[in-house]
């Protein structure tokens, strides 16, 4: 048909030239619409199966791959007895469930859930990410969303499956409240058309259509997408807590030769606020690790390098001063004592080798997840990051600009004392406080612990040295080479 519409134009073109009409006009035209027939096409044919990386990133997976995450998992195995079981939820008159929504922060395990909501229901599945439905070609993302919903349907008859999970990752992109973007029309289109092709799934149909959506901005969306018939069901996607991280752990060590299995334990403990993701780079980062040393095994060392790794970064090539590393081990120091003086048990290890934008880094090693500090416990915080400037004023008499990033971290603790009502101000309210009496409450709550701080350390001056000597010699230490120095 294509052919023959060209065929036809070309030859009354030719035509109008023989006899002598000017045919600028409608060159002109003609090239203008074929731009726009080629625009237009340019943008549509996405294939949503193999081009979104969420559907590459392998194939089947089941719930039990997935670790930490339970209870998402157990309401959303509650939400999919609406693909599973059609007729009973019709007989009980139960309106169908036609939207699911991830929330929670990123890498912690929602596009897994969603492939694997697609395995257990034996669906067909087809994933996409919000952005790839907009265009600033007007109409376009409207036609991506229909084109997904039709997908759906047909790879499900093709698997003869009688059930269809489409997933959209990054749904706020193509969600977000309406008018809230500059070229809104487009964006509204977009998201009007989803909400068309929501309601016009039905519970007899076959195959049946479940839209999985995830995000971290649940905020952002548009009411409409919430509303019931909608995404009826938010399931919440956390962190996982410690438990659920030595899971992810054991999950991600299954295919590698792990030394001793406590030691994932340990790693567990050590990395609270990582996620499913996290943790699987350090994994990998660990083996990386054992293998550049020829080692059999992945040991506790390894892992503990690629914990560092994972939270600051790459080793830099960098090599400060010898006066620069003394200042570094001394202040690094500063922090441990302090850590382990109030705490003990709190210190994982102490490096001055450079990485990521620090010069020097000490890990804490905490004993248990914690949600909810008192005053003193943040106090302690406090101190310890004040820790590494006094030690500097211990020794040198004077400070560097290494301690900038600790003082904000004080601060910003001391602001969090005064906005939960534990200081001397009492209870506020965290929006009215004028700014001076916010800035000389949290000052004199630093002041405080700034003199307190600097007495722990000149009281226990020779400790503090003997650390950053054993520090500058060695360039990482671990816990019980610290305590070790400590009760020397
Ligand atoms: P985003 O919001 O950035 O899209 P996500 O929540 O969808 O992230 P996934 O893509 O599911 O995260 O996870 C990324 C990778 O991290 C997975 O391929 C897996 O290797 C690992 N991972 C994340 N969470 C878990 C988990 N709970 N259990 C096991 N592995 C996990």
């Amino acid at each position: 048909m294509k052919e023959i519409l060209i065929g036809s134009g070309l030859g009354i073109i030719v035509f109008l030239v023989i006899i002598g009409v000017n045919v600028t006009p409608l060159l002109f035209i003609v090239l203008l619409a074929g731009a726009f027939y080629f625009f237009m096409h340019m943008q549509n044919p996405v294939k949503f199966d193999d081009a979104s990386s969420a559907a590459r990133k392998g194939s089947q997976i089941r719930f039990d791959e997935i670790g930490g995450q339970d209870s998402a998992i157990n309401e959303l195995k509650e939400a999919l007895q609406f693909v599973l079981k059609p007729e009973k939820i019709s007989r009980m008159g139960i309106r169908p469930l036609k939207g699911v929504l991830l929330v929670g922060p990123p890498g912690t395990g929602k596009t897994l859930m969603a492939r694997a909501a697609a395995s257990f229901t034996s669906s067909a599945f087809l994933a996409a990410s919000g952005s790839e439905f907009i265009e600033m070609y007007a109409g376009v993302g409207a036609r991506r969303v229909r084109q997904i919903f039709n997908d759906a349907r047909k790879k499900a008859k093709n698997q003869q499956s009688e059930s269809a999970i489409i997933f959209i990752d990054e749904l706020e992109v193509l969600g977000a409240r309406r008018g809230s973007h500059d070229s809104h029309m487009e964006y509204d289109q977009t998201l009007n058309q989803l909400l068309v092709e929501m309601d016009g799934i039905n519970q007899n149909d076959n195959p049946r259509i479940l839209l999985i959506g995830a995000t971290n901005r649940a905020d952002m969306l548009d009411p409409a997408l919430l509303r019931p018939g909608r995404f009826d069901r938010q399931v919440q996607v956390g962190l996982p807590d410690k438990d659920g991280r030595e899971k992810i752990l054991q999950i991600h060590a299954r295919n590698k030769p792990i030394k001793d299995s406590i030691i994932l334990k340990n790693v567990a403990r050590e990395t609270f606020g990582f996620s499913g993701a996290h943790l699987e780079s350090l994994t990998n980062e660990a083996a990386i690790l054992a293998m550049r040393e020829n080692s059999e095994y992945i040991g506790e060392k390894h892992f503990s390098e690629a914990i560092n790794k994972v939270m600051l970064g790459e080793k830099l090539d960098r090599k400060p001063s010898n006066s620069e590393r003394e200042r570094v081990s001394i202040h690094e120091s500063g922090h441990a004592l302090i850590s382990e003086i109030i705490n003990p048990g709190s210190v994982a290890s102490l490096t001055i080798i450079p990485r990521g934008g620090a010069l020097g880094f000490m890990r804490k090693s905490p004993q248990d997840d914690q949600y909810l500090y008192t005053r003193q416990e943040l106090e302690t915080q406090i101190m310890i990051s004040l820790a590494g400037a006094m030690a500097e004023e211990t020794k040198y008499g004077d400070r560097s600009t290494g301690a900038r990033s600790d003082f904000k971290q004080a601060w910003d603790i001391a602001k969090e004392i005064v906005e939960s009502g534990i200081s001397a101000l009492g209870i506020v309210y965290s929006e009215a406080i004028p700014g001076e009496t916010l800035y000389e409450e949290c000052k004199s709550i630093i002041a405080n612990l700034e003199q307190k701080t600097l007495s722990i350390l000149q009281e226990n001056q020779d400790i503090l040295y003997s650390i950053a000597d054993a520090l500058i010699a060695a360039e990482t230490l671990n816990r019980n080479q610290m305590v070790e120095l400590i009760n020397a």
